[in-house]
């Protein structure tokens, strides 16, 4: 015991000289050892292994020492004693780039503040450029006025159609094909990470099989990979996901499935079959992967009406003002008097060339559709807010055979959806309403199913639907192959209603699914936004806490995740993040934004 102590003592002695040694010698210098080191953590290096207790140490943007103790001096020591060490989250499929036009949103705070050090993006098919911008300018741009996550970009499919074909419904010509082709190939060669369809949207939805084999073909030869919104998330699914497969297999190309799931009640369980075509695919060598967010309802904008249009108007009376009626009136006017009111509105200012040479290229009829969208959304007009709308809809209910047909519609419309169990109330100025189900509404208000909806409907409620069911997340969450993607946006602050995905889908995955569930483990969560989505994006140098990786650094909080966002209340940043690196730089202090925007745009290296 006695020369325990002794040893001890003669070991903090030497350990003392060894620290004030290097102190003196840097004094000299006056340079630390490290920019910052990171004590007494628990690190998750990004692999299925548990956690382990080590210091990390960090020098000009790269992770340079992992190991029990650290010893030396740092420009700055962060303590996280009790919190968890981990690399930085990859966001496999964002929409950001819309809000990231906007100087405000460049950070991306949301994402920070879930500990999101990188993001892709010009998903589903749909990115800002060519039509807005070169990528080469975006890429600029962003790397010289600073962004906060890392970038890397994919191009849209329906942009390079649209540019080519308009929107037309109909297959490239060859020469229309080359085109298409020539567009991808720039974009790679200006250091895009490969292809994005959205197979869904129009015009992406009039691409043939054979057309996306094409231009993906491209991106092969630069290791570029396929992200696809698959061509039906409901039904078709089985179709969809073979479809994606086979794309990958006549290209060359790895393809990654987005927002994978299946949607509407009648089809939930069908992600089963899906995995089976994955993993048969898988087994013969073919590179498929997919990403998840954790929620059981989708869309940007989930909010829904309970009541079907066709109930709401009925099907003789007259359809109020539509889209149509809109676009008349701006047929009256000249292009450049269509162009002088769309610079007018235009959130892009000033309007890049390439901008002012789409407007210019664009046929009329599309033209007067853009600007008459970009002025007036009809869609703004209808609803229960609408007098004339609701006076014509009450009077319909004042006739018993009218009200029972009504009745009708709105009780089919919604068995078919979820089914009542699965509406959920978002906002409602009944508060103790906001979080129930239109079931449970029913009850409270002893009212039938359909008579709960359209009072529900007539007091401005917004509802979301529940599309994906819990068995799905989780039997899809635990595939190894399956990372994380929270297909959020950055939206204005407090501005309109989004899913609350953008402001927590990754301290959510954590808390729920693998603390308090425990539907898989902790580091199968963490692998599953780290080390995964880096080797599906071909990165070597991110993704992982180990020395010579770039320093994408979450210190996380685990005790006190706090994921406050609600249906009720979207837009609440998440809690939890103690400290976030990006390439080295101190991004997230004590939880508050530093105001630094170290993110870099990731081109694709050239293999
Ligand atoms: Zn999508």
């Amino acid at each position: 015991m006695k020369s325990k102590v002794f040893y001890f003592s003669i070991l903090l002695v030497l350990g003392f000289l060894c620290l004030t040694g290097l102190d003196s010698s840097a004094q000299t210098k006056n340079v630390p050892d490290y920019d910052i080191v990171i004590k007494n953590g628990k690190v998750f290096d990004g692999s299925l292994k548990p956690a382990i207790k080590a210091d990390v140490a960090v020098k000009d943007g790269i992770i340079v020492k992992i190991t029990k103790s650290i010893k030396g001096t740092a420009a700055k020591v962060i303590n996280a004693k009790g919190f968890h060490v981990t690399p930085g989250f990859i966001d496999l499929h964002t929409h950001v780039d819309e809000g990231m036009y906007f100087p405000e949103n460049r950070s991306c705070l949301n994402y920070l503040k879930q500990g999101v050090t990188s993001i892709i993006v010009g998903q589903c098919g749909s990115s800002a450029w060519p039509i807005f911008e070169k990528a080469e300018d975006q890429m600029n741009r962003w790397s010289e006025e600073g962004i906060g996550p890392n970038a890397a970009l994919l191009i849209g499919h329906g942009m390079v159609r649209q540019i080519v074909l308009g929107m037309e419904d109909r297959e490239p010509t060859p020469e229309e094909l080359e085109r298409m082709k020539g567009l991808v190939k720039k974009a790679m060669e200006q250091g895009a990470h490969g292809l994005s369809t959205g197979l869904i949207y129009e015009p992406g939805s009039f691409g043939k099989t054979d057309e996306v084999i094409e231009l993906v073909k491209v991106i092969a030869p630069y290791g570029g990979i396929y992200h696809t919104h698959t061509r039906d998330e409901r039904d078709k699914l089985l179709d969809a996901v073979k479809e994606a497969v086979e794309i990958s297999e006549s290209s060359g190309a790895p393809v990654h499935i987005s927002h994978f799931k299946v949607m509407e009640k009648p089809n939930w369980g069908l992600v089963r079959e899906a995995c089976v075509i994955i993993e048969e695919a898988r087994a013969r060598g073919i590179q498929v992967t997919v990403d998840q967010y954790p929620y059981r309802f989708s869309s940007g904008y989930p909010y829904m009406s309970l009541i079907p249009s066709s109930a709401w108007r009925g099907s003789e009376n007259d359809e109020g003002l539509t889209s149509k009626d809109i676009e008349e009136i701006f047929d009256h006017l000249r292009d450049l008097q269509l162009i002088e009111l769309y610079k007018k509105v235009t959130p892009y200012i000033p309007l890049s060339e390439h901008h002012q040479q789409f407007l210019d290229e664009l046929p009329r009829k599309r033209l007067v559709r853009r600007v008459a969208r970009s002025l007036i959304s009809a869609g703004n007009f209808r609803g229960p807010g609408n007098a004339r709308e609701r006076t014509l809809f009450l009077e319909r209910m004042d006739n018993p055979e009218e009200a029972r047909k009504i009745r009708e519609q709105v009780r089919t419309y919604i068995e078919n959806m979820v089914g009542p169990e699965n509406f959920i109330v978002g906002i409602c100025v009944e508060k103790n309403l906001e979080g129930k189900s239109l079931k449970q509404v029913a009850a409270m208000k002893r009212k039938s199913i359909e008579d709960a909806a359209i009072e529900l409907e007539l007091m401005g409620a917004r509802c979301i639907p529940l599309r994906m069911c819990e068995d799905d997340i989780e039997y899809i969450m635990k595939k190894d192959y399956v990372g994380t993607g929270s297909d959020g946006t950055a939206p204005f602050y407090g501005i309109g209603l989004t899913h609350i995905r953008s402001y927590s889908t990754f301290l959510h995955k954590i808390k729920k699914y693998a603390l308090e569930r425990k539907t898989v483990s902790l580091s199968h969560v963490i692998r599953s936004q780290t080390s995964l989505p880096a080797q599906i994006m071909n990165w070597d140098d991110r993704g992982w806490i180990k020395e010579g990786y770039k320093a994408d650094i979450v210190v996380l909080d685990l005790k006190n995740i706090i994921t406050g966002t609600s249906i009720s209340n979207p837009h609440v940043y998440s809690e939890g993040v103690k400290y976030l690196l990006i390439n080295g730089e101190l991004v997230l202090n004590r939880g508050k934004w530093t105001g630094k925007l170290p993110g870099e745009v990731i081109r694709l290296k050239k293999s």
